[in-house]
């Protein structure tokens, strides 16, 4: 996709910052990031931002995430061609715009408990004339039974444990990723089994928002 000149700078540096620090490796994650430009997702008021490596205000009191922990997650989360996905905490649309490039003929299925964030990240999707994601409005920390299993679950907001309903509607050998934890978190990332769910990968020291809702903070 072609950017604006002053907006490619900023994403090339972006880009060789995270490739760098090695926040970013993954050459198709790359690409998702040069096809799905972040200043297409944050408010008017953030876009000489955009291609900062720093969360940013998007509405309701909620954020776009960093970009080096969009690039962590989406490696770590191994989306492939076709697959059924389901993101908890749509905010600005941008990591569900990211999962979709991946996906390619799959779908993705994203849910937001605000309705301004549903309709900002609709627009958001829209603009760049992605049509395999679906942006729902309602409690996450439910899932999103009518599409389930999923091969893949991201939850971008912080809970204090995984949301049982979220496991229940993962596929046998299917991943999920997720920042757990109160006032820091750790980024778990689970495979389930016939026998139970591993745990992959864990790092700790990550900050987001809360996730609210029925299975969310108390
Ligand atoms: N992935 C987003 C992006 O690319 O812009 C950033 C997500 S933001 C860090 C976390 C989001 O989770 C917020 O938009 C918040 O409203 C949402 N959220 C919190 N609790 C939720 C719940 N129970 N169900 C759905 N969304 C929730």
């Amino acid at each position: 996709m072609k950017i604006e000149k002053k907006y490619h700078i900023a994403l090339n540096d972006l880009i060789s910052y995270l490739k760098n620090s090695r926040y970013l490796t993954n050459h198709n994650v790359e690409l998702a990031f040069r096809n799905i430009p972040r200043h297409k997702f944050v408010p008017k008021s953030e876009l000489d931002y955009a291609y900062y490596n720093e969360p940013l205000p998007i509405m309701k009191n909620q954020t776009i995430s960093q970009p080096g922990v969009v690039s962590r997650m989406t490696e770590w989360l191994d989306v492939k061609n076709g697959q059924n996905i389901l993101e908890i905490g749509t905010g600005s649309g941008w990591q569900s715009g990211i999962l979709s490039y991946l996906v390619g003929e799959g779908t993705v299925y994203s849910v937001e408990l605000h309705p301004e964030l549903v309709k900002f990240a609709q627009v958001n999707l829209r603009s760049l004339k992605i049509k395999n994601v679906h942006v729902i409005l309602g409690d996450g920390s439910l899932g999103y039974l009518k599409a389930s299993p999923y091969d893949r679950i991201i939850i971008t907001a912080a809970c204090t444990e995984i949301p049982l309903p979220l496991l229940e509607q993962l596929k046998e050998n299917g991943l999920l990723l997720a920042p757990v934890g109160d006032t820091s978190q750790s980024l778990i990332l689970l495979k389930k089994t016939s026998v139970g769910n591993i745990e992959i990968k864990n790092q700790s020291n990550y900050v987001f928002v809360p996730l609210l809702g029925k299975f969310g903070k108390k």
